[in-house]
């Protein structure tokens, strides 16, 4: 499993990978009595691609191919990164929403996909245009945009439901992006959070608190603005915060919450979470938030299984810890539940880019995730996925 990106699947002692092909993946399902859930990985960045005892279906050698059809939309197999996908398009003179960094693989469209252009073009699965693949139950689909209930599940929910084999999505025109990097003291955070929910839509700010007393900012703007540089597209945006120099293998979890604009409830827990930084367990422990809002709250609630269209931050924590550090695994553990009960009155959504089957939290996560539309993707798991062969509900 070294291949993986992410520490933490790279090390587990998984049962092992199986590289599935369009025929083959339906009659697998179907049949398929070894552990479960069965496992995907399409970028392998999240600690939920392989986990101990467990099978991992592995996207990547057999769906890799790419098309940019004459409509301007892409069909884009599982395998792909969105590197790769930026790549291609920009080739092209085109682009697609991808996220802060192009690592992930299609987890990043079938989890919602929020990016620095989302308050001007949407999430990721506003974009979807055709989805295909092979329900838990081994019946293959290949679906459109429509209200049905089937095509709402597995826009946000598809991993709870079925494999996904493709994805096309809507794109356009490649232009220039222009964007700023700078380090505050962290008390000009809510200054920062509330001048940003004030920018037009074609501006975001992403943020990342990853020291005791300074955080990193990233801004991205379609059009210039003071101080700013232009890049050629998101393909070339810069890691957030730069990148981490880690000698010692660490291992982590990271949680989303989504939130609607709150600037002057950033400025009172201020005190709180600067406490709680500075007792984190481990330096790689941190606070990181990114912008949503505009087109992304104009998509009803109803209309994917992402429900919390009101959202304009997305705070995300990540408890690390030294790989094999037992302890240090539960205090970091701890520490981000502490973050999340703070946060959780200002950012009382999740966003479920990451998958929690494995830890004590997964059903509150699931609750705060899909809230009222839960009880009706209950309904459609059990349908399509009676067997329970992808993960829990
Ligand atoms: C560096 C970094 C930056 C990120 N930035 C952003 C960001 O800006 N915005 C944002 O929204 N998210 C962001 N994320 C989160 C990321 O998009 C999600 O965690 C996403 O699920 C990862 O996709 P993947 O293909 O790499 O996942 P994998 O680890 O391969 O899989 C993740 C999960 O999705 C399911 N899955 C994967 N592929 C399929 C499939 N084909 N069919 C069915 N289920 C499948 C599996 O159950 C698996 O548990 C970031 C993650 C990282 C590591």
């Amino acid at each position: 499993m070294a291949d993986l990106l992410n520490p933490l699947a790279a090390d587990a002692a998984a049962a092992g990978l199986i590289a599935p092909t369009w025929d083959t993946l339906p009659a697998l399902l179907r049949d398929w009595t070894g552990q479960k859930p069965l496992l995907v990985c399409s970028g392998g960045t999240t600690t939920r691609c392989a986990a101990p005892g467990h099978w991992t279906l592995d996207m990547r050698p057999g769906f890799q191919e790419m098309e940019l059809g004459e409509q301007g939309a892409i069909r884009i197999a599982a395998g792909c990164r969105m590197s790769s996908v930026l790549d291609h398009l920009a080739a092209r003179g085109r682009t697609v929403g991808a996220g802060l960094s192009c690592l992930p693989g299609v987890g990043y469209v079938l989890t919602g996909g929020v990016g620095p252009l989302s308050r001007s073009h949407g999430l990721a699965i506003d974009q979807l245009t055709q989805i295909e693949g092979v329900w838990g139950n081994g019946e293959s689909f290949n679906l459109r945009p429509s209200v049905d209930r089937e095509w709402r599940g597995l826009c946000g929910a598809a991993p709870f439901l079925a494999v996904i084999t493709h994805v096309t999505l809507a794109t356009w025109p490649l232009a220039p992006l222009w964007i700023r990097q700078d380090t505050i003291e962290l008390t000009e955070l809510p200054v920062w959070i509330a001048e940003a929910e004030a920018w037009p839509n074609s501006r975001s700010l992403q943020w990342s608190w990853r020291y005791n007393a300074t955080v990193d900012l990233l801004q991205v703007s379609e059009e210039p603005f003071q101080g700013s540089h232009a890049i050629d597209g998101q393909h070339q945006l810069p890691p957030l915060g730069g990148q981490s120099a880690n000698d010692t293998r660490i291992h982590s979890e990271v949680l989303g919450l989504l939130g609607p604009a709150a600037a002057p409830r950033w400025r009172e827990v201020l005190p709180e979470l600067t406490a709680l930084m500075r007792e984190r367990p481990h330096p790689s422990c941190s606070l990181a938030g990114q912008q949503l809002g505009g087109q992304t709250g104009r998509v009803g609630w109803q209309a994917s299984a992402f429900i919390h269209r009101d959202a304009v931050w997305k705070p995300w924590i990540t408890a690390a810890w030294a790989a094999g550090d037992a302890d240090q695994r539960q205090s970091s553990l701890g520490w981000l539940q502490k973050v999340w009960s703070l946060l959780s009155p200002i950012c009382p959504g999740v966003h479920l880019a990451q998958l929690h089957e494995h830890l004590p939290w997964h059903k509150r996560v699931l609750q705060q995730a899909f809230g009222a539309y839960l009880p009706e993707l209950r309904t459609l798991k059990r349908e399509r996925d009676p067997a329970g062969n992808l993960p829990s509900l």
